[in-house]
């Protein structure tokens, strides 16, 4: 029995950490991953974050790598027992890492990773990253933070396997400098990526409240089916309302308190939105959202 020990040890080193990340069939083509609406942490360990996998029937394409080498690595094996295929392509929606952190898992593996050209910008590269210093090491361990290796200025139609893929850039900073989604006009479905929270408050810091209303105004007239966000468990045609509604009352309170004269700390004081308390996120988030939003809103002409 002693002799075994050893063996025991070298495997345990060698297999990386493993979320058990738990695949959702949410079309006979599309299996997404939804991770706790919540801040990444010890508990969740970079379980946070929502990414989906598209079946094009040559392969599978990846809606953003995950929040590390361990959270890609589990999403991967996942699929792979529900239907061996190759990754032939990773699609990163935008530059926060909770969204790309798993990239080296996949470019390891020789697999194209697509971004914008915001990744040339704005990408959270800084060491340690900000997943790095709230998750724990082990299930950080092997994650080195890869940039996409082709990045894109224009939208883009792709056409794999059965699918055509949509690629599309907003035009104006929304949740950050450039988000972009992508829409499957046979299933009537779009990844929206952080263009659409549920069950937390969306985050707006870095973001411009009048784009993002403006980039949701814009996917409304896709008709889409199903709706991913980035963050939150819903799915289906109405999944960007809360997004939309929380943004919308948001502004409206906003300027309402700037025609009364109100200043920043007074319109944070005031703009408390009490149907949005119990949401997740909230106590970290809110004030802050309010104080960017003002902030966006106080050099309009009115
Ligand atoms: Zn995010």
């Amino acid at each position: 029995m002693r002799r075994l020990l050893p063996l025991f040890a070298l495997v345990s080193t060698m297999s990386a950490y493993d979320l058990h990340l738990q695949p959702k069939r949410l079309t006979p083509e599309v299996v997404c991953f939804f991770g706790e609406p919540n801040v990444m942490n010890t508990t969740n360990n970079g379980n946070m974050v929502n990414t989906c996998y598209i079946d094009t029937s040559k392969n599978y394409v990846v809606i953003d790598s995950g929040s590390s080498y361990a959270y890609a690595q589990s999403a991967y094996k996942a699929m792979q027992k529900i239907k061996p295929l190759p990754v032939g392509l990773v699609i990163n929606t935008h530059v926060h890492d909770d969204h790309w952190l798993g990239n080296g898992f996949f470019t390891q593996m020789g697999v194209k990773v697509l971004g914008s050209d915001d990744f040339k910008h704005n990408a959270d590269t800084h060491v340690p990253t900000r997943m790095q210093t709230h998750i724990s090491p082990e299930a950080y361990a092997k994650t080195v933070p890869t940039l996409p290796n082709e990045t894109i200025t224009a939208d883009q139609n792709l056409s794999i396997g059965n699918q055509t893929i949509e690629l599309r850039l907003m035009k104006q900073k929304a949740h950050s400098a450039k988000d972009m989604i992508v829409y499957l006009p046979k299933l009537k479905t779009l990844f929206a990526g952080d263009l659409v929270f549920n069950d937390r408050v969306p985050s707006l810091s870095g973001g411009d409240i009048n784009g993002w209303i403006a980039a949701l105004e814009g996917l409304k007239s896709l008709n889409a089916a199903t709706i991913v966000g980035g963050h939150g468990y819903r799915s289906d045609k109405e999944a960007m309302e809360m997004t939309y509604r929380y943004l919308t009352d948001m502004r409206s309170a906003i300027r309402n308190a700037l025609d009364e004269g109100l200043g920043i700390e007074e319109t944070m004081d005031k703009v408390v939105m009490p149907s949005y308390q119990s949401l997740k996120m909230y106590d970290t988030l809110h004030r802050s959202n309010v104080e960017s939003a003002y902030r966006t809103l106080e050099w309009e002409q009115r």
